[in-house]
């Protein structure tokens, strides 16, 4: 069974706002030009509406450009996944054995988490941190 998830464009009915979810009208929405889902823009200067994205001209082509927030502003994620390593990762990273990266962890000398399976997860900033001071 596949549980429901509310970012799917699938689940997106077209007339609420890709960025905060909430429902749109004619004259409060625009589509992206980059992802092509709507969101709110204001397109009435006498009336308070919200905007979920902007609209500019663009200089070159004398059209209009629409881009949403989400796309404007790319999610960072520090504590992306691609930096979270598990020991033999880490270990490779450092330079080290598997064993000898765990001993550190449990020194200290490394930030760590330990899941409840027992399994070490490092961190690829701390691991590089690790590497720099365990050669300097
Ligand atoms: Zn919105
Ligand atoms: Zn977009």
């Amino acid at each position: 069974m596949i549980p429901a998830d509310p970012h799917l464009p699938m689940t997106t009915t077209k007339n609420s706002c890709s960025v905060c979810g909430e429902g749109l009208t004619e004259a409060t929405s625009a589509i992206c030009n980059s992802c092509g889902e709507p969101y709110h823009l204001n397109q009435r200067a006498d009336i308070p509406g919200k905007d979920c994205g902007e609209v500019w001209i663009d200089e070159g082509h004398l059209a209009l450009e629409f881009a949403c927030n989400t796309c404007l502003n790319p999610p960072l994620e520090p504590g992306g996944l691609d930096d979270v390593l598990d020991i033999e990762e880490a270990a490779a990273l450092a330079g080290v054995a598997a064993g000898a990266l765990e001993a550190a962890a449990g020194m200290g000398a490394l930030r760590h988490r330990k899941t409840g399976s027992g399994t070490y997860l490092f961190s690829r900033g701390d691991v590089m941190e690790f590497r720099e001071g365990g050669n300097a």
